[in-house]
C-alpha cells in the first residue's frame, strides 16, 4: 500500500481507502471480514457516514484493538429517523447526539476527521456554515479534542469551493471519477484544494460500480436533455484499476474511497497497488467521458428517507442490473425488498435530495412498470 499526505492535516493515509456505504445492512460477520481484509492490506482511512446503530456496532467491533492504526471519518449531520432510515439533519441536537453515539459505538474519544455532511445547495451551505450552527458545533468539538480535523462532503462545485475557501475545512470529500471527467469547474476546485492545503478524499471512484459494467450502451439522463433520450456507447470494458488510476491521478486527490460490498470487490480495488502501468492506463476509455451528463444513479441513498419506505438505491440498482441481464437472482432480490417501486406515491421528496440529478420519480416509475410487467409474464 502507498500512503499520501492528507493536505495540511499531515495524516499519512492509504491512497486506496474505504467507503463503507455498501456494507450497510450486511451481517456483522461479513462486515468484520471486509474490514479485516482491508486492514491486512494496509488500508487505514475509513469513511463512516452511516449512523445506523447496528452498523456502527458491527464496525466498532471490527475495529476493536485497532484504534491507533486507523483514521476514522465521522459525519456531522448524518442521522437516522424514527423509522431507522437515513436522514440528513442540520439540527444541532441531532448532530451532537449522533456524534456522541459515534464515539460510544466506535469505543473512541475522538474522530480523526469530522465531516460536515452532504451539502450541495446554497441555502443549505448558509445553514451549515453558521457559527451558531453545525460549523460552530464542529469547531467546539474540535476545541474539546473530540475531532482532530474538520471536513466537508458535497457533490457540487459551487458549495465545495465555498467550503474550501472558507478556511475552516482541512479535508474535502468530493466525487472524482471518469464519468465526471468533464464536470465544469471540477479541475479548478481540485487545484484550489491543492493550493490551500485541503486534502481531497475522492468518493465514488467507480461511479457506484456503474463504470465497471461491460461494453454496452449506457442510458444517460434524458430528462436533462430536453426530454430526448441520450445513449452513450461505452466501447470497452473498464476495470477498477483504471478507475482508481484516473481518480488518484487528479490534482490534489490524496485518497480514493471506493465502496466495496464484499471481500471480492475489495480485492478488485486492492489490485491497483500491484497493477502494471499498462493495466492502469485509462487513455483508451477517457474519450467516452468527454461530455458530462448528470443523472446516473450511484445507489448512495442520499435521497432517503422515503415515506413509502422504498430502498431507492437498491431498487434502482436492481432495475439497472435487470435491464442488462434479468437473472433469477435479481428477481429474487427484488421480491425480497420489504417495499417495492410500485409503492411509490410520486411525492417527489427523494428527487429534491438527490445530489446526482437523478430523475428519481420517473426512474422509480419505470422500475415499477418493468417489474410489474415481469410479474405478469
Ligand atoms: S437517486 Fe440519487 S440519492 Fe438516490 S440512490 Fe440514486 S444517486 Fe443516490
Ligand atoms: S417519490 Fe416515491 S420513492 Fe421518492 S420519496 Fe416519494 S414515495 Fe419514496
Amino acid at each position: 500500500m502507498h500512503y499520501r499526505t492528507l493536505g495540511r492535516t499531515g495524516l499519512q493515509i492509504s491512497e486506496v481507502s474505504l467507503g463503507t456505504e455498501y456494507l450497510i445492512g450486511k451481517p456483522h460477520a461479513h462486515i468484520g471480514e471486509v474490514i479485516h481484509t482491508a486492514l491486512e492490506a494496509g488500508i487505514n482511512y475509513f469513511d463512516l457516514f452511516c449512523a445506523e446503530p447496528g452498523f456502527r456496532d458491527a464496525m466498532g467491533a471490527a475495529f476493536a484493538g485497532q484504534r491507533d492504526r486507523v483514521y476514522l471519518a465521522a459525519h456531522l449531520g448524518a442521522a437516522i429517523n424514527e423509522d431507522g432510515q437515513y436522514l440528513k439533519t442540520r439540527s444541532l441536537k441531532l448532530c451532537e447526539t449522533f456524534f456522541e453515539d459515534f464515539l460510544t459505538r466506535y469505543a473512541t474519544d475522538y474522530a480523526d476527521v469530522l465531516i460536515l455532511h452532504n451539502c450541495d445547495r446554497q441555502n443549505d451551505f448558509d445553514a451549515l456554515f453558521r457559527e451558531n450552527g453545525p460549523l460552530g458545533l464542529a469547531l467546539r468539538l474540535k476545541a474539546e479534542g473530540k475531532a482532530r480535523f474538520i471536513g466537508f462532503s458535497g457533490h457540487t462545485v459551487e458549495t465545495a469551493l465555498q467550503a474550501v475557501e472558507s478556511g475552516y475545512i482541512d479535508v474535502l470529500m468530493f466525487p472524482v471519477n471518469l464519468a465526471g471527467n468533464a464536470v465544469p469547474g471540477k479541475k479548478e476546485l481540485l487545484k484550489t484544494c491543492q493550493a490551500r492545503g485541503v486534502g481531497v478524499v475522492a468518493m465514488k471512484p467507480l461511479g457506484g460500480g456503474k463504470l465497471l459494467q461491460g461494453p454496452r450502451t449506457v442510458r444517460m439522463a434524458h430528462y436533462q436533455m430536453g426530454g430526448e433520450a441520450q445513449q452513450i456507447k461505452k466501447n470497452v470494458p473498464i476495470t477498477p484499476v483504471q478507475c482508481l488510476h484516473y481518480t488518484l491521478s487528479q490534482v490534489g486527490v490524496c485518497a480514493a474511497i471506493p465502496g466495496c460490498a464484499s471481500v471480492e470487490e475489495l480485492r478488485g480495488v486492492l489490485a491497483y497497488e500491484d497493477a502494471t502501468d499498462a493495466e492502469r492506463d485509462f487513455s483508451e476509455v477517457i474519450a467516452d467521458f468527454a461530455q458530462y451528463v448528470p443523472g446516473e444513479c450511484v445507489y448512495c441513498n442520499h435521497c432517503l428517507p422515503c415515506p413509502a419506505h422504498i430502498d431507492i438505491g437498491q431498487t434502482l440498482r436492481l432495475f439497472d442490473m435487470a435491464q442488462q441481464d434479468f437473472t433469477p437472482a435479481i428477481h429474487a432480490a427484488y421480491d425480497a425488498l420489504p417495499t417495492h417501486a410500485s409503492d411509490c406515491t410520486a411525492c417527489g421528496a427523494c428527487e429534491k435530495r438527490c445530489p446526482f440529478g437523478v430523475p428519481t420519480v420517473a426512474r422509480i416509475a419505470e422500475a415499477a412498470a418493468f417489474f410489474r410487467q415481469d410479474s405478469q409474464d
